[in-house]
């Protein structure tokens, strides 16, 4: 057992939430004082990628710690099977109290994400203060994340005393939601998702106040991490799911510990979304999931909380190399019966190398090099001919030459009916 067999863990997912747009993560508007302050008082991962740019596909590879070509959960009918082993299967066996409270479509039960989860449900939407705007177009997802948060609190007070798994699927930023107090960042469509930022924050803020109100947080592990970021027209493209560069990949992990980590530790070892559940399982103490492509980076983190406490200069930092980081997405997923377009990311050290592949297999590829271009704008593919070859043979083996999932076959499709097709176009979703 790595922690006391008492502590919970709080999950808050914030959907479509880039890193770079936090205070933490280098920002420098103050968008996230409260997600500074958990960074401050926890571990921050600095470098972090999610594996896809769209929330199904993402989500599935979050849970289950294996990368989308092997989970198959790619098209928009795509399932988790029953056969797969989910993090809250593990939690509720080991005795956990399990709830989920989401407003994404996406990760609904028919996609096969409430696997293990004694309670998974959308709240019921509240009524919304008329100072709270939605400055997204097209787009009629009901309530906002306080109905959410509210659902949150119901539980904690009904099974705050038991030991509990909570994962919470906010979707504010996602649908540009903001109030007046946070309405400080001006009026284009990056300044408001920079207020609709601020607005969850404050929500969060709420929560966690809660928490603390009841001694919660010494009992908890609190993770906030997102399944994708967003864009505002670097290189042409706005939104998410259609496309695996910087802008829509480079999501946060941020966690605080059942104890306050005096200003906080940074992980600057490379970690991926797949990487999230193998080590809370660890941290935890519950049986690894089998055969997946993320790992535990648990003992980074205790040496890392060790060494602050007897500090030997003359010791490198311990262990982990960074991994080879890839995200992926099906350009076609929202298509029927369309051959499929893939993209890949291959994040390397500085390097990340985007490959995409065209129904007729004709491929483009793109390098970026953050030393030099942080930003990511300038391809410089032509300068580094070797290297490129190099990735784009790793790319074509993830897309190409990937072993089963660990629960056999890959995903199934399932039926959509009309109201829920509804509801997914209602996130602003061109799907048939
Ligand atoms: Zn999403």
């Amino acid at each position: 057992m790595r922690f006391r067999d008492d502590v919970n863990v709080l999950f808050i997912l914030v959907d479509t939430l880039r890193a770079d747009r936090l205070g933490v993560y280098g920002y420098d508007r103050a968008t996230s004082p409260t997600l500074d302050y958990v960074a401050r008082t926890g571990i921050r991962f600095t470098h972090h990628l999610a594996q896809s740019s769209w929330t199904k596909c993402s989500m599935a590879s979050l849970w289950t710690g294996v990368y989308p070509p092997r989970t198959g959960v790619t098209r928009f009918d795509d399932a988790i099977p029953e056969e797969a082993t989910m993090p809250a299967e593990r939690l509720a066996e080991a005795g956990f109290r399990t709830a989920a409270i989401w407003r994404n479509g996406w990760v609904a039960p028919n996609f096969g994400f409430a696997q293990g989860f004694e309670v998974y449900e959308r709240p019921a939407p509240g009524a919304v203060p008329l100072s709270v705007r939605r400055e997204k177009p097209h787009v009629d997802l009901h309530g906002s994340d306080r109905d959410v948060v509210n659902s949150a609190k119901e539980f904690l007070r009904a099974h705050g005393h038991e030991r509990f798994f909570l994962y919470l699927h906010l979707m504010d930023v996602h649908q540009y939601v903001y109030d007046e107090p946070s309405a400080k960042f001006g009026s284009s469509y990056s300044d408001v998702y920079d207020n609709s930022i601020l607005y969850t924050d404050t929500s969060l803020g709420d929560l966690l106040t809660f928490l603390a109100e009841r001694d919660l947080l010494q009992r908890s592990i609190v993770v906030i991490a997102s399944d994708h970021g967003e864009a505002f027209s670097e290189r042409g493209i706005e939104g998410h799911a259609k496309h695996v560069y910087r802008e829509t990949t480079e999501t946060p992990w941020i966690m605080s510990l059942p104890f306050r980590v005096e200003d906080g530790v940074e992980i600057p070892t490379r970690t991926r979304n797949v990487d999230i559940w193998p080590t809370l399982l660890d941290l935890l103490g519950l049986a690894p999931l089998e055969n997946i492509d993320g790992r535990s980076v648990a003992d980074e983190i205790l040496s890392l909380l060790a060494r602050r406490e007897d500090i030997d200069p003359s010791e490198d930092r311990p262990g982990l190399s960074d991994p080879v980081a890839y995200s992926f997405l099906d350009r076609t997923w929202g298509q029927i019966r369309q051959p499929p377009k893939p993209a890949v990311a291959v994040v390397d050290g500085p390097l990340r190398y985007v490959y995409a592949r065209s129904s007729d297999g004709r491929v483009t590829e793109q390098l970026f090099d953050r030393t030099t271009d942080p930003s990511e704008a300038t391809d410089v593919l032509a300068e580094h001919p070797d290297r490129a070859a190099d990735m784009r043979r790793q790319a074509e083996s993830h897309l190409d030459a990937f072993e089963a999932p660990p629960w056999g076959d890959a995903a199934v499709s399932v039926e959509i009916d009309a109201m829920e097709l509804n509801q997914l176009r209602a996130l602003g979703y061109e799907i048939p």
